[in-house]
């Protein structure tokens, strides 16, 4: 594995696998010592070089490894409060001309059936999870130049102008500037796009034909993206493609890269363990056990505190309870990983899902794990993106406007959605949650704005 750079220009370097590879050496020879004062250092939620990052990623004593999970719990609640953010993926399109080994859409796998919603089947998917309470949804599709930027733009505008999604997100192939720069002008949030792995020669392994074969072009996606008007970006490792610690080093240095150019961390970070997908990999490559994922989980809260570690439903349910007490902070729910899935059932789906429980079981759960629900859009709707976005959440501002904006959509998810027995469980969290709010005048300012939903109003925010 010689090193390799990958170049922005002559002095822009994304991610240097040698440096990656040394760290990585360096980390793994940490002392007990070591380890706790990084430990130290990273509890103050400022985040940590990738030199403690990869100490932390080689961590093995069983000790070490439940002061690290503690303390990324606690980072957690200190930057975001106890919210939870909940959303769903609707998948627009399956139609795709690569060849990812791992992946059931893949163009050579015949056996499944392809399907591109219209914009108006996408407003009637939409609608479906409007109709469960959602009001964030992200949008994913497969690659096939049919279905580029102006199909997926069309259906970000119809949902938005027939929906009461308050917010759009993409996890769409790599494009280029100006076609990046049509999606955001149709409204879209997060450009959410992971590169698998970072670790070339495996990415070329796995990816044998068609756009996504190009390694370099995928990784400078977020650039583009940011280049294009995109605030705020979300990346990932597919994990089991080659040694987690590598590719999670070299996602936070791909984070590290973004914060020093554009002064904004990568918003969100996707950890999906590869599935088991029809057609795809007989095996995983390098499994990453649960333990490790926690550990995944907690590294990534510490070495980068302002991003979302994002949970998919590829995980089990009690897996993705353990892991909102280590840092994780959103969940996907109730989702189908097939085009029409919400409106139209099951057919043939990306790779199968874990958790199939709907958005009020996974609402219960999260209750009963001492955290609160969130169906919170505010963010992106009032500019608190990017760098600003990542500025606050590190200076410790975040926490107070995440706790509030997820008690008041909690309340307006009891008065339009919730049955009985869940209405009284999510009342308690509002309850215990207005009790936790330190300052007294957003407090006060809470209390008039759940008394306002009850009356009828709606979006209202901090
Ligand atoms: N087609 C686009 C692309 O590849 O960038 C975006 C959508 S793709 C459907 C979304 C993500 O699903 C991929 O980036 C990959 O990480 C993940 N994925 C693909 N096959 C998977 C599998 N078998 N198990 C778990 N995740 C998988
Ligand atoms: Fe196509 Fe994306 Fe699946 Fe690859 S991961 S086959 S690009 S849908």
């Amino acid at each position: 594995m010689g090193g390799s750079f990958i170049f922005m220009d002559m002095n822009d370097i994304i991610v240097d696998t040698r440096q990656i590879e040394e760290l990585l050496e360096g980390g793994a020879r940490a002392s007990e010592g070591d380890i706790a004062l990084i430990l130290e250092r990273g509890s103050l939620g400022k985040g940590t070089s990738l030199e403690d990052a990869a100490a932390l990623l080689s961590i093995k004593d069983e000790e070490a490894l439940s002061a690290l999970l503690k303390k990324a719990g606690e980072v957690k609640d200190r930057v975001f409060g106890k919210r939870v953010v909940l959303f769903a993926p609707l998948y627009l399109s399956n139609f795709c001309t690569n060849g990812c080994v791992y992946c059931g859409f893949r163009s050579a796998n015949r056996s499944v059936e392809r399907k591109a919603l219209t914009p108006e089947e996408a407003v009637i998917d939409a609608k479906a999870l409007e109709a469960m309470g959602f009001k964030r949804v992200l949008l994913v599709t497969g690659e096939d130049p049919r279905y580029g930027v102006d199909y997926i733009a069309s259906c970000v505008e119809a949902i938005y102008a027939n929906t009461g999604m308050r917010i759009v997100h993409v996890n769409a192939p790599p494009m280029d500037t100006a076609s990046l720069r049509r999606l955001k002008e149709a409204g879209a949030g997060v450009y959410q796009s992971f590169q698998e792995t970072y670790h070339r020669p495996t990415y070329e392994k796995v990816h044998p034909h068609g756009n996504k074969k190009d390694y370099d072009f995928r990784i400078k996606v977020m650039d583009r993206a940011i280049e294009a008007g995109f605030e705020d970006v979300g990346i990932g490792p597919l994990l089991g493609l080659y040694d987690h610690r590598f590719d999670c080093l070299a996602t936070i240095a791909h984070s590290k890269h973004l914060f020093e150019r554009f002064g904004a961390h990568a918003h969100t970070v996707s950890i999906p363990r590869l599935r088991p997908a029809e057609s795809g990999l007989k095996e995983v490559p390098h499994p990453v056990s649960d333990l490790e994922l926690k550990k995944i989980v907690a590294v990534f809260r510490l070495a980068i505190p302002s991003a979302g570690v994002v949970v998919s439903t590829r995980e089990g349910a009690a897996l993705r309870s353990e892991l909102l007490h280590v840092g994780a902070t959103q969940l996907s729910a109730g989702s189908r990983t097939n085009p029409g899935g919400y409106a139209q059932g099951k057919s043939l789906e990306q790779f199968s899902t874990n958790d199939q429980r709907s958005l009020p079981e996974v609402m219960s759960s999260v209750v009963a794990e001492g955290f609160i629900p969130s169906l919170c859009t505010t963010c992106y709707r009032v500019g608190r993106t990017g760098a600003e976005f990542t500025r606050k959440t590190v200076a410790g501002e975040m926490e107070k406007f995440c706790q509030a904006n997820a008690l008041l959509t909690l309340k307006e998810y009891i008065e339009d959605y919730a049955e009985n027995g869940l209405r009284e469980e999510l009342g308690h969290t509002i309850e215990d949650g207005l009790g936790e709010i330190k300052d007294p005048s957003i407090k006060k300012a809470l209390e008039e704005r759940l008394k306002e939903i009850e009356e009828g109003k709606r979006d209202i925010y901090f």
